[in-house]
C-alpha cells in the first residue's frame, strides 16, 4: 500500500517558514514536548478515544472504523476538540499520499517560491518526505526542512532526507536541561547541528528565550561560538510568549518571560561573539 502520512495542516502561502513565499506542511507528531509548544495537538497521533467525537458541537467528527473522520465542510472550528483532547492530538487531520500533497502543491507553483516541511517533527516523516522532496524538485521549488534537531543523522532515512533537502531551519531549544524544558532525555542536538553547517544544510537556527528552564546564557555562547563562523547564517532569538497557550503550559511560563531589555542584551552577547546575522523577536 502506498504510503501516507498524517498532516495537521496545509499553508498555501506562509512567509515565516523560509525565504519568499512558501506551502508550507505541518506534520502530526513530535518527537520532544515543550513547556511552550504552541501547537501541542500536533504532538501525539489520535489515540482515537472518542472524547471529541461526542463533544463536537456540529456532528464534524465521526468514529469510521477505529478512525476519527474530520468534515471540514461542517466545522466551524471552535477548537473545543483541540482544547479538551488530553493526548496533544486533533481530530482534524488528514492522511495524504506524496502523490496527494503534490497535487496541491501543484496548484500553487506559480506563487511559492518553495515548500517547507514542518510539525510536529517532519524528520519523523523522513522517509515520506524524502519522497515528496525528489517530486517536487522538477517543479524547480527550493526544499526546507524546519526540525527540532533531535534526529539519528546517521540513520539511512535522515541521510537520505539530509541529500535532498535544501536547507534546514534548526531549533537549539537548550544545551543543557533538555528534560526539563522539553521533556525528553534524547541527546542534546548540537551536533546536528555542527553536521549540517558543514554541508551548507542550514538556514536558521532559533532558540526560544525562556528563564530558568534553560541556561541561557551557556545555549546562546555555545551557539554564538559555532555560528560565528557560518556569517550566512540567521540567528533567530525568539521571546517565549503566553498567548494562546492552555491555561497550565501559561502558569509554567508567566514568570519565565524575559524583558525585551534582557533580550536585547543577550543578542548583544551573540553580536560580540561574532555572530553577524541575528532576528530579535
Ligand atoms: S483527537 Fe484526542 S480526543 Fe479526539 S479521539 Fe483523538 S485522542 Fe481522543
Ligand atoms: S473545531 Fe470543528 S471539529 Fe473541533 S469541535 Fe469545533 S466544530 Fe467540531
Amino acid at each position: 500500500m502506498e504510503n501516507r502520512a498524517v498532516v495537521n495542516r496545509l499553508i498555501p502561502f506562509s512567509n515565516v517558514d523560509g525565504p519568499g513565499n512558501r506551502f508550507a506542511i505541518f506534520f502530526q507528531q513530535c518527537n520532544i514536548q515543550c513547556i511552550y509548544c504552541h501547537n501541542p495537538e500536533t504532538q501525539s497521533e489520535c489515540k482515537v478515544c472518542g472524547k471529541c467525537v461526542v463533544n463536537c458541537p456540529v456532528k464534524a467528527l465521526t468514529l469510521v472504523e477505529n478512525k476519527v473522520v474530520f468534515d471540514e465542510k461542517l466545522c466551524v472550528e471552535c477548537d473545543t476538540c483541540i482544547k479538551n483532547c488530553v493526548h496533544q492530538s486533533s481530530p482534524r487531520t488528514h492522511e495524504y499520499t506524496v502523490d496527494e500533497l503534490y497535487t496541491e502543491i501543484e496548484g500553487y507553483k506559480a506563487f511559492i517560491r518553495g515548500i517547507t516541511v514542518s510539525g510536529g517533527e517532519p524528520t519523523l516523516q523522513a522517509e515520506f518526505v524524502t519522497e515528496l522532496f525528489k517530486k517536487i524538485k522538477p517543479l524547480e521549488l527550493t526544499c526546507f526542512v524546519d526540525t527540532n534537531g533531535f534526529f539519528d543523522k546517521d540513520s539511512n532515512d535522515m541521510q537520505k532526507l539530509i541529500e535532498v533537502t535544501d536547507k534546514f531551519m534548526v531549533d537549539i531549544k537548550a544545551v543543557d536541561k533538555i528534560q526539563e524544558l522539553c521533556g525528553t532525555n534524547l541527546k542534546n542536538n548540537v551536533d546536528n547541528l555542527k553536521y549540517l553547517l558543514s554541508l551548507n544544510k542550514v538556514y536558521e537556527v532559533r532558540t526560544v528565550i525562556i528563564e530558568d528552564y534553560m541556561d541561557v546564557e551557556n545555549t546562546l555562547t555555545t551557539v554564538a561560538s559555532i555560528l560565528k563562523d557560518y556569517p550566512n547564517v540567521n540567528y533567530k532569538l525568539i521571546t517565549v510568549h503566553n498567548s494562546g497557550l492552555k491555561d497550565h503550559q501559561r502558569e509554567l511560563i508567566n514568570d519565565k518571560i524575559p524583558t525585551r531589555e534582557r533580550v536585547e542584551d543577550l543578542a548583544d552577547m551573540v553580536r560580540r561573539i561574532g555572530v553577524k546575522k541575528i532576528e530579535v523577536i
